[in-house]
């Protein structure tokens, strides 16, 4: 079945999806030439200060903006020993492989980060980070690819945001 571009008064078939939200949980289905006038008009962050995108951007991923000291202190210095045993090699989190063969969604996911399968939720947390930074639409070169890729990495850390049961 084929859906119809959401624009209003538009017959054409509506193949590009877009997000309607912040949590990019809800989509637009449009055709591509809507897909790419909606796509220039949508910042994600156009309301936003610097400080509270940064913080957003912590809250989606570690659940907590790490700069909320009243909350996050202790979050804080856990993160800065994590970050400096991960990026060091001396990380003591588990490595036991998964014991069952995994769905391939989730070695999918896993793939798209570029991370092995027995990689922690945290890993995955600063992965995803550097990614969303790297390809964010509002931000990087080509928009549009960086939107697919934007789109992609997000469905992968939902994805494994549900196997890590967060
Ligand atoms: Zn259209």
């Amino acid at each position: 079945m084929i859906t119809k571009c959401d624009h209003p008064g538009c017959t054409r078939a509506g193949t590009c999806r877009a997000p309607k939200n912040r949590n990019l949980t809800e989509y637009w289905h449009f055709c591509t030439e809507h897909a790419a006038e909606y796509n220039k008009n949508w910042n994600y962050y156009a309301d936003m200060t610097p400080d509270e995108i940064e913080a957003d951007w912590e809250r989606s991923v570690f659940g907590t903006p790490l700069k909320d000291k009243t909350k996050a202190n202790a979050d804080e210095a856990d993160y800065v020993k994590f970050l400096n045993d991960f990026l060091t090699g001396r990380d003591t989190f588990d490595r036991t492989p998964p014991k069952n063969k995994l769905p391939t969604s989730i070695s999918g996911a896993f793939k798209i980060f570029g991370l092995p399968p027995t990689s922690t939720w945290r890993e995955v947390g600063v992965k995803y980070r550097a990614l969303a930074k790297k390809y964010h639409p509002d931000t990087a070169e080509n928009k549009t690819s960086a939107t697919a890729e934007f789109t992609k990495i997000t469905t992968a850390y939902n994805t494994l945001k549900q196997y890590f049961n967060k």
